[in-house]
């Protein structure tokens, strides 16, 4: 009997779960909260067993096709004036920069485009009840469709709901002290095809990435306690930004006037999830 899987979850760790359960033979459902397939984000450092996982799958080329351009990594002061290099061509294709330097949206969307034919993708829906018999999971969706699975592979990242419910009380997050907004803003002339690092007074940072898609990715960074900013709401998030950002020195004045009108704002409060079992 062909055994039946629901991996809840199209990103990343869902959609490469997906190819590989269907390439060992078995029927898969990927069911995603969000209505259509998410393609915001930033770099992802693709190496070792990612990038190996990439080369068994048939999708390196494509990933280093699709690479960013960005060839290294420098440190600017507060004067603009570049204070260390780190290129990656100079550090045998790592370093800061590596070798595999794609967008985050362009990496789940490849191995979103390859999962897609070998499993059945649904958007829009999430887990709201799942029970178990010893035998199998009847999961209950917010659509209120009910199924029963063979197994649930839970791929929600950080802050999974689903994991919520099966293992209630011990999702406790352990906070990293740092809170970033990631976002898109225009290229100048100016810019690089370098990762521009500033670090400024008070924990702040301002970086600044090239991407091959005509634009720059910005990042501020505050390391700082959690104070629960990653639910506040995306106007008070980015007034939260502009009111640390104002006098942080560099290109913080361009960054904070794009981020105003950026259709691509991602923030969030750095979190590891440490289960007991
Ligand atoms: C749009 C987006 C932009 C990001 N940008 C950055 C960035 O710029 N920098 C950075 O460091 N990290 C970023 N991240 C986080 C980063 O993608 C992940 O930490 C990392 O890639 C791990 O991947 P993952 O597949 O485990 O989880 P994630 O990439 O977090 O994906 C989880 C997926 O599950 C879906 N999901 C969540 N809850 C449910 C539910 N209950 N039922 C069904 N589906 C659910 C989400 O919509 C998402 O598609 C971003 C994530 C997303 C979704």
């Amino acid at each position: 009997m062909i055994s039946i899987w629901l991996v809840t979850g199209a990103s990343i760790a869902g959609s490469t779960a997906a190819w590989w359960l269907a390439e060992h033979g078995y029927d898969v459902v990927v069911v995603e909260r969000s209505s259509a397939f998410r393609d915001g984000g930033q770099n992802v450092d693709v190496r070792g067993q990612g990038r190996d996982l990439l080369r068994r799958m048939g999708l390196e080329k494509q990933a280093l096709a699709s690479g960013t351009g960005e060839k290294g990594t420098i440190w600017i002061n507060s004067r603009g004036q570049t204070v260390a290099r780190m290129m990656t061509d100079a550090l045998e294709g790592d370093g800061p920069t590596a070798q595999m330097e794609i967008l985050r949206g362009d990496l789940a969307g490849l191995i979103y485009g390859a999962a897609r034919g070998r499993a059945d993708f649904r958007f829009g829906d999430s887990i709201s009840q799942i029970e178990e018999d010893g035998e199998a999971a009847f999961v209950t969706f917010t659509s209120g469709r009910t199924e029963k699975y063979d197994t649930v592979l839970v791929a929600e990242g950080v802050g999974a709901t689903t994991r919520d419910l099966v293992f209630p009380a011990e999702n406790e997050p352990r906070w990293m002290n740092m809170t970033i907004g990631y976002f898109t803003i225009p290229r100048t002339t100016a810019d690089e095809p370098l990762w521009r690092w500033y670090n400024a007074t008070q924990g702040r940072s301002v970086t600044l990435r090239p991407d091959n898609h005509g634009t720059i990715r910005a990042a501020l960074s505050i390391q700082k306690q959690p104070e629960g900013e990653q639910d506040w709401d995306v106007a008070q998030q980015k007034r939260f930004l502009q009111e640390r950002f104002a006098d942080a020195g560099w290109e913080a004045p361009r960054v904070l006037a794009a981020m105003q009108t950026t259709d691509d704002f991602y923030f969030d409060v750095l979190r590891q999830v440490h289960m007991p079992r």
